[in-house]
């Protein structure tokens, strides 16, 4: 007789329970998406592992995912023969998350925010979303390779803990047993159970597998027989030709990906021939996930070779300037057996990325460039939540700097966002030179700014850039259509054929008559300031400190400071 052990769910843990089973409802049927998600993934770890170690098929190679059914028990039985879970792997992954970026947000998450399910959305709910129609989940499990003595039984009720026993299991994988609560009788009906498949898993490359029904006259009912259907489509998403695949379907495959409970902005689905064979399948979500701004967050692209799954967030794959990108790259001439060192080598993979970061580009570019106001929304708001992100790409990527910087958008004294700096130099006043910009913390104190007073007055646009990477962007960035970018906040500010020859006539007669004063200040200035001059760049305020063409900004020297430099 084995004995059971009993285990506590680690905190987090205890919160995403409670978070699913107290907010998810509106949406109940994801548990289904979620635990066919994972039994698809087992299998694609079978088919890995199997690469190279054969006899881990067992007698089983084909793979599968079985719907079953007892009416009596009132358990939905969601069955893999993939890679299964030792006791310790079922404690490990069914106890504890894994995931260190989930496991801050959690405990970032303040209790206003729990119920928000846009939020929840963002983290694999998971395994724990079985939880939302079942009082008590059991897990049987087998990993590929042990022996049938050595299964496992986890068994919980999503409150503080979980029991762990060893049991004898036959067939490799995994049999995850709802147990549903009172009310939810809908997922013991295989209508039920086919219109949720249909909805969300159809993209699944496994089939899903349940009993066929037949009409029974003399019951006047449909009658469950012993013969197995195939309820989804059964093979991968992106391999199926563009027409087959309705918009619905391409939304869905997203949501599966990124754990997005929203539709993403666009995407584009193809299949490349050459040098180089493969099909990508990329999306821009609609919003950015709670870690983005994390700069070691890898970019979201699984990669496949020849539809097995290699690996998830391949970095080599998108440059980091584009890690918001989510989606799958399916190559037909990676070995399967492929590396992280050989991606990293790989040709092929180099040729994968500059295609797919044109794609990209691509895809921005339609929406940017687009008549339809529709469009035109959507790039703003792919601005508002990646702009930060994007910008990395002008001292990232100076193959594509040019069609970057056509795609930057800014804040200026002209508008308060959307910006291109196309609009710019079209509205650039006759005579002007440069595209004159102000980096600053904030909006507010780029536009409050004493230096921008001359360039009010003149009605001289300038782009006031308040994010923390322009400054570095803007170090990257010479010149637009042969326009040199100009700091305001630097040196004696060049209004070059903007300043009329009255102007500048009273400026150097001032300078003259300031002669004694400008001495007296630069002596008791003298450790602080290594000049004082007469300036024509300020209109209302008396004073404004710049410094010197070629040094560091005032900005810049702030932000180092506060990273301790
Ligand atoms: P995720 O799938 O995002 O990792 P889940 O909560 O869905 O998170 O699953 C947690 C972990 O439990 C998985 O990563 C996997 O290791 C394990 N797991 C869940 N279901 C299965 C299954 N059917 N077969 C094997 N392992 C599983
Ligand atoms: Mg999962």
């Amino acid at each position: 007789m084995s004995t059971k052990h009993t285990h506590a769910f680690q905190a987090e843990v205890k919160q995403i329970l409670h978070l699913v089973t107290h907010s998810l409802y509106s949406n109940k049927e994801i548990f289904l998406r979620e635990l066919v998600s994972n039994a698809s993934d087992a299998c694609d770890k079978l088919r890995f592992e199997a690469l190279d170690q054969n006899a881990l098929f067992e007698d089983q190679p084909n793979l599968e995912i079985r719907l079953i059914v007892d009416k009596e028990a009132r358990t939905l039985t969601i069955r893999d023969n993939g890679i299964g879970m030792s006791a310790d792997e079922a404690i490990a992954h069914l106890g504890t998350i894994a995931k260190s970026g989930t496991r801050d947000f959690m405990s970032a998450l303040d209790e206003a925010k729990k119920g928000d399910a846009n939020l929840i959305g963002q983290f694999g709910v998971g395994f724990y979303s079985g939880f939302i129609v079942a009082d008590r989940i059991t897990v049987e499990s087998r990993r590929a390779g042990l022996d049938a003595a050595q299964g496992v039984r986890w068994t919980s009720e999503g409150t503080g803990e979980f029991e762990v026993e060893a049991i004898d299991k036959a067939g490799r994988g995994t049999d995850v047993i709802l147990h549903l609560r009172e009310g939810e009788d809908d997922f013991l009906q295989p209508w039920k159970l086919r219109s949720t498949v249909a909805k969300y898993s159809d993209h699944i490359g496994l089939p899903i597998l349940l009993r066929k029904e037949t009409w029974d006259a003399e019951k006047s009912a449909y009658v469950v027989t012993d013969e197995w259907e195939t309820a989804n489509k059964a093979s991968a998403l992106w391999t199926r030709s563009k027409s087959d695949i309705t918009q619905e379907q391409y939304d869905e495959f997203y949501k599966t990906l990124s754990h997005d409970s929203q539709a993403p902005l666009t995407h584009t689905h193809n299949r490349v021939e050459g040098r180089s064979e493969y099909i990508q399948l990329l999306y821009i979500p609609a919003k950015a996930p709670f870690d983005l701004w994390n700069r070691d967050k890898k970019p979201g692209v699984k990669l496949y070779v020849k539809r097995v799954f290699i690996m998830d967030d391949a970095q080599e794959l998108m440059p980091s300037y584009l890690r918001f990108v989510r989606g799958v790259i399916d190559s037909a001439d990676l070995p399967l057996n492929v590396s992280r060192e050989l991606l990293q080598e790989s040709r092929d993979v180099r040729a994968i990325r500059e295609g797919s970061t044109k794609k990209v580009l691509g895809m921005l570019e339609a929406l940017a460039n687009s008549e339809d106001q529709a469009d035109k929304d959507k790039y703003a708001g792919f601005w508002k939540e990646f702009g930060a992100v994007f910008k990395e790409g002008m001292g990232e990527d100076f193959q594509n700097h040019e069609r970057i910087a056509k795609l930057l958008r800014f804040a200026s004294t002209h508008a308060s966002e959307n910006v291109s700096l196309a609009d710019y130099v079209g509205r650039m006043k006759e005579g002007q030179e440069h595209i004159y910009f102000i980096t600053a913390d904030s909006l507010a104190a780029a536009q409050n700014s004493p230096q921008l007073e001359i360039f009010r007055k003149k009605g001289t646009e300038v782009l006031l850039l308040a994010d923390r990477v322009d400054e570095w962007m803007v170090s990257h960035f010479q010149d637009f259509e042969g326009k040199t970018l100009q700091s305001i906040a630097k040196g004696a500010v060049d209004l070059g054929q903007l300043q009329d020859e009255a102007e500048k006539k009273a400026a150097e007669a001032a300078a003259e008559a300031f002669k004694p004063m400008l001495e007296k200040l630069k002596e008791s200035l003298k450790e602080r300031a290594k000049d004082v001059r007469v300036t024509t760049r300020l209109v209302d305020s008396p004073a404004c400190i710049v410094v010197e063409e070629g040094d560091m900004s005032a900005h810049l020297s702030r932000l180092l400071k506060q990273a301790g430099q």
